[in-house]
């Protein structure tokens, strides 16, 4: 018997993000973000749907390529955060990964390594995000070291945006200048743009390869109604009613008492908790869909349960009815307001202890 909590994943409604992001990108291709387990939805089960549509996938490290190269997948895999150490590059080589470029070091080590097969660098540039990537005046340099080794197959230029979910920001266009200006007539494809990019349309004509990840799950990074509806959501996170009671005027609910009745109160116990992913910065007053019918969290989010409000259902036995917490009723969004965050730590924070089910 399992616990109730699950996560229900709609793997068609990947696909067709996926395949809404090609339509705003192309003539681009569009490299499928899967890194920390496909934003939680399961990294074998996304890349196996995306398989006969993906143009390639992305992921953060090694660990998480090896994991879908042993899993059959046949389709590249840009590695966003490169390699650590020399001997990492001999598989890198042999698992035909892309690889980001984004130090000396690496480049040392790729120069000073004997891999069977040179492999494909994509040479990142930092245009102001500040975490990875070789300064544009860095950049030729490194581009030029690398053009001449025998160890590189191709060379591909990309950058990364530090805020295109902010649209009334300017530095997605200053960084898209710096990037093409930088780039100059260097030989290459490039990429640029991450779902904000994409959904905005925030890309150069000149790009070859966008790099949307969140979008493809169904959370729109920029809050607007038009872009969420445009998105299908693909996980729905839902557990049960466990316990029920009526407590009186006056009486406290949960950890620190945190939600006081002010009249006589039905409320039920849900099994899930901050242990399964529920975000314990939620508070009283957070929505959950209850058998159908609109409620709310009480009191504070303890590990493994949460209380809410059952008044709706006064003289109803409410014990197995299925509650709702981000899903095709509620966007994971709001749920991510409620605690202070945003969607993406929801999604990539199911833990394990979540029954996944692939519809
Ligand atoms: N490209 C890079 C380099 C990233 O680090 C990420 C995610 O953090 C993405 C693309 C995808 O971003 P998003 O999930 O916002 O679409």
């Amino acid at each position: 018997m399992a616990r109730p909590a699950t996560a229900v994943i709609k793997l068609s409604a990947i696909k067709q993000n996926y395949l809404y992001a090609k339509s705003l990108a192309t003539p681009a291709k569009a490299i499928a973000t899967i890194k920390a387990n496909a934003y939680g939805h399961g990294a074998i089960q996304v890349a196996n749907e995306l398989s006969d549509v993906a143009d390639a996938f992305a992921v953060a490290c090694i660990e998480e390529a090896k994991e879908l190269r042993d899993a059959g997948i046949e389709q590249p895999i840009l590695l966003l955060e490169g390699f650590f150490t020399a001997d990492e590059l001999t598989y890198i080589s042999e698992y035909n990964l892309w690889c980001v470029v984004h130090s000396q070091y690496q480049i040392d080590a790729i120069k000073q390594s004997n891999v069977q097969k040179p492999i494909n660098v994509w040479l990142k540039m930092d245009t102001g995000m500040h975490r990875l990537g070789f300064l544009p005046k860095q950049y030729a340099n490194a581009w030029q070291q690398l053009e001449k080794v025998a160890q590189v197959n191709s060379l591909t230029h990309m950058t990364h945006f530090s805020s295109a979910d902010d649209l009334s920001s300017l530095r997605t266009q200053q960084q898209t200048e710096l990037f093409l200006e930088t780039v100059g007539d260097l030989p290459g494809d490039i990429s640029i743009a991450n779902s904000s990019a994409v959904l905005s349309k925030a890309m150069p004509d000149r790009v070859q390869w966008v790099r949307p990840g969140i979008m493809l799950y169904g959370s729109s990074p920029i809050d607007t109604p038009e872009m969420a509806k445009s998105l299908a959501p693909a996980m729905t996170f839902k557990a049960k009613v466990i316990s029920e009671r009526i407590i009186e005027a006056g009486e406290c609910v949960g950890y620190n008492a945190l939600w006081e009745a002010d009249k006589p109160s039905k409320i039920g116990t849900v099994s899930i908790g901050y242990a399964d992913g529920y975000p314990r910065h939620a508070g009283t007053g957070t929505p959950v869909l209850v058998n159908g019918q609109k409620s709310q969290l009480l009191g504070r989010v303890a590990m493994d349960m949460i209380m809410i409000d059952l008044s709706m259902f006064e003289d109803q036995d409410c014990i197995g009815y299925e509650v709702e917490f981000w899903g095709d009723n509620i966007p994971v969004n709001e749920i991510a307001q409620c605690a202070d965050t945003i969607g993406y730590t929801l999604l990539c924070g199911i833990s394990r202890r979540v029954n996944k089910q692939y519809v």
